[in-house]
């Protein structure tokens, strides 16, 4: 005669499938509490075993040798719907179980005995029991060590659960700092970008000239600390106004995005190339000293002539200035370029000119800081 079922059923599969131990392999906690309770109660046969929703399953077993057997038959079924240890003493005598093929059959069980195991929600999930193949009680001192191996069943399955739920925690913690990793190396790339709009003039990607200024200085000062030379070309495109006038502005634009890949194309990495304004530009050359510098500019002014935009003549006047931060403010080496390109202009344009404090005077350049 099948068991009935609990009324708490839904529950009660639930809380057996959240320890997820249906259908694992058999485990030396669970079977040395096995075989304790067949020792201390002198059973040939001993099980713990789990009641699933049409089987019971066996997550260590004795003397019997079948893995699972159907709930309809099965003492344990009857078992879980007591809160105390179930006993059947001679199972042929017992109505509830004298036609079922366990007791007519292998593994021809008289004797169960089964205390039911708590699950930590607190439902009946399955038994800790004995079987016997002959008749027979058990004695009042054995009851006890099958509900004390019973609850030690019970504290397995919370260890086991907060195993579970500890190795759960630890999955969503690894993913969450997965999580952050990325969104570190998301917000490091959106600065990267962000500095390199702040710093680059947009129409024609070279600096600017806020990173120019604060390049210079900083080139200025290590210039000074390590004592070596220093130099600064500043560039502007010879009658860059009658290019917009007869050309049109996006052919000016286009000619200073043109002069500027050459200033950049020609310096070196440790270099800087900035639009200073308009269609004036500003080269700065660490570690060159003045002659080189002035060839240097000779060869960017040559190359620029050479480009020929448009059948159009594109000439650049360089000033040139050095220093090895020491002497003269960074702001004065601008001054002097500047100077030495207005003097540049003065004489015909398309030509480098280096700073002379003979000939010229710092406040004479158009962008005297
Ligand atoms: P000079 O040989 O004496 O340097 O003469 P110039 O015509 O090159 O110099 P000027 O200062 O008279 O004119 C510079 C022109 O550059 C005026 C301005 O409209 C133009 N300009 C400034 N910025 C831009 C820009 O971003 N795009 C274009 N297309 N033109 C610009
Ligand atoms: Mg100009
Ligand atoms: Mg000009």
């Amino acid at each position: 005669m099948p068991a009935p079922i609990p009324r708490n059923e839904a529950e009660r599969l639930k809380s057996l499938q959240n320890l997820y131990i249906l259908d694992t392999p058999s485990e030396a906690a669970y079977d040395d509490l096995t075989r304790l309770a067949a020792y201390v109660c002198d059973a040939p046969m001993a099980t713990i075993t789990l009641v699933d929703e049409d089987r019971q399953w066996f997550k260590s077993r004795i003397g019997i040798t079948a893995q699972e057997t159907p709930r309809s038959v099965s003492f344990c079924a009857h078992a879980i719907a007591q809160n105390e240890l179930f006993v059947v003493p001679d199972a042929t005598k017992d109505a509830r179980f004298s036609g079922s093929p366990l007791v007519l059959d292998d593994p021809n069980i008289r004797f169960y005995a089964g205390m039911p195991i708590v699950s930590p929600e607190g439902f009946h999930v399955g038994t800790m029991c004995v079987l016997d193949k002959k008749p027979r009680e058990l004695t009042e001192e054995k009851q006890v060590a099958l509900r004390v191996l019973a609850r030690q069943v019970a504290a397995q399955f919370q260890m086991r659960r907060q195993l579970l739920e500890l190795r759960e925690a630890r999955a969503k913690q690894a993913k969450t700092e997965q999580r952050l990793r990325e969104s570190q190396t998301r917000l490091k790339e959106a600065n990267a970008c962000l500095q390199e709009m702040v710093t680059t003039d947009a129409l024609t990607g070279v600096k600017n000239r806020r990173a120019f200024d604060e390049g210079l200085q900083q080139a200025w000062k290590m210039s000074a600390r390590t004592k070596s030379p220093l130099s600064l070309l500043m560039v502007d495109v010879d009658h860059f106004k009658r290019v917009n006038d007869t050309l049109g502005h996006e052919a000016g634009d286009d000619v200073l995005r043109l002069v500027a890949q050459t200033l950049q194309f020609m310096t070196r990495s440790t270099d800087m190339v900035a639009r200073y304004g308009g269609e004036e530009f500003v080269v700065v050359l660490p570690g060159t000293e003045a002659e080189p510098a002035v060839a240097f500019a000779e060869q960017l002014r040559l190359n620029i002539a050479n480009l020929s935009w448009r059948g159009h003549p594109l000439t650049v006047s360089i000033g040139v200035d050095s220093g090895s931060g020491s002497g003269k403010t960074e702001c004065e080496l601008v001054a002097h370029a500047d100077a030495a390109l207005y003097r540049a202009k003065n004489s015909g344009r398309n030509r480098v000119l280096r700073f002379d404090p003979e000939k010229d005077s710092p406040s004479a350049g158009k962008h005297t800081a």
